[in-house]
């Protein structure tokens, strides 16, 4: 496995991105940048994620998204939570 610094992180197509939710209970989507996993997120996933990012998403949710260092997928790191607008 290689060292955190020297991985480039992945970011999510903007095609990926505009998709259409297709969970009925999704707000906006979450991506994972160390395994490139986009998953969709509920309210209270969100509200946690804002948490955990030290921002707070003022407007549209469905306007922004998150970019998190792992997932449950991934092997476990500090989490790094970053909200973007999209
Ligand atoms: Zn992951």
């Amino acid at each position: 496995m290689k060292p955190p610094e020297k991985s480039d992180p992945v970011f999510p197509s903007l095609g990926q991105l505009t998709k259409p939710l297709e969970w009925p209970q999704a707000v906006c989507r979450c991506f994972c940048q160390q395994c490139g996993t986009m998953r969709e997120i509920n309210q209270a996933q969100a509200v946690k994620l804002q948490k955990i990012a030290g921002q707070k998403i003022s407007g549209d949710i469905k306007d922004f998204y998150f970019l998190v260092s792992y997932c449950e997928y991934c092997q476990e790191q500090e989490l790094i939570v970053v909200v973007k607008q999209l």
